[in-house]
């Protein structure tokens, strides 16, 4: 049975569809890739799996439950109340293309917020958990510096370890590199190909077509809001 699935998805904005009907499938340990112009709606079916906003139409399943809305004895769906939805999204980590890190917190503590306050750690076990994650994507040597102290593909690093932190069942990646320095993407995608050798669940929406084709299982091609066309990286990428 797949871990995450997206059933039909359908996002209007306005009067624009923005995504016109899109079924996703992982398997545990899964790693896709998603390709397309910009504004194929690459961001927004993250947006939507990651239960940032509601989808129009469709479902989503997490490990075959239905997540992001309620269903009701007759069959009719509703959306969750923000606690509900909370606490599904723990189970979704997700990192952005700009790493959205807290400027006013250091290393460490971007990291064990969430453990204090979504998953109700005491201080000391969340220093510890943060630590240990840290040590991981290679900041354990940082965890008093500040966000504005670091660079960009450290600050990345940062980001995915917070996103880490809550053991996520799958995590998603909008562009993670594509505000770097060109010298900085390697060591985050090093950390991201380290994840999937680990057997991490994960979407990835990039640029890096290496990356893809070294990593990624499954490529899906977007195209005006649809998948166009999915299958192996070597099908879609020249060596
Ligand atoms: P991609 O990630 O493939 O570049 P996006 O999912 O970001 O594409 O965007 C798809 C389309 O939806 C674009 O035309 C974009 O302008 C539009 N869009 C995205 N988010 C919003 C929003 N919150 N409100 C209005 N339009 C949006
Ligand atoms: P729309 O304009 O399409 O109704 P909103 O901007 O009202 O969308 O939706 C965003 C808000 O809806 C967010 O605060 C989000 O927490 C909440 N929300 C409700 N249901 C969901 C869901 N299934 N997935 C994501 N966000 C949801």
């Amino acid at each position: 049975r797949p871990v995450l699935e997206a059933l039909n998805l359908h996002r209007t904005y306005g009067d624009t569809e923005v995504l016109k009907g899109v079924d996703l499938s992982l398997d545990r340990g899964e790693v896709k890739a998603l390709l397309g112009p910009s504004g194929s709606g690459k961001s927004t079916i993250l947006r939507l799996i990651a239960l940032l906003e509601p989808a129009d139409e469709g479902e989503i399943l997490l490990n075959g439950k239905q997540v992001g809305v309620t269903t009701n004895t007759n069959g009719t769906t509703r959306p969750l109340r923000e606690a509900q939805l909370a606490k599904q999204r723990r189970d979704i980590g997700m990192v952005f293309q700009r790493f959205n890190l807290f400027a006013h917190l250091d290393v460490l503590h971007n990291v064990t917020l969430a453990l204090t306050e979504v998953a109700g750690m005491s201080k000391k076990e969340a220093a510890e958990t943060a630590a240990v994650m840290l040590e991981r994507v290679g900041m354990g040597h940082r965890l008093k510096h500040y966000p504005s102290e670091l660079s960009g593909g450290q600050q990345q690093r940062v980001a995915i370890a917070r996103a880490l932190v809550l053991n996520p069942t799958v995590m998603l990646f909008d562009e993670p590199t594509s505000a770097l320095d060109p010298e900085l993407v390697g060591e985050v995608l090093a950390v991201m190909e380290k994840l999937a050798d680990e057997g991490m669940t994960m979407v990835v929406v990039t640029h890096e077509t290496r990356f893809a084709r070294r990593v990624a299982d499954e490529v899906a091609l977007f195209d005006h809001g649809r998948i166009i066309e999915s299958g192996e990286p070597s099908a879609f990428f020249d060596d």
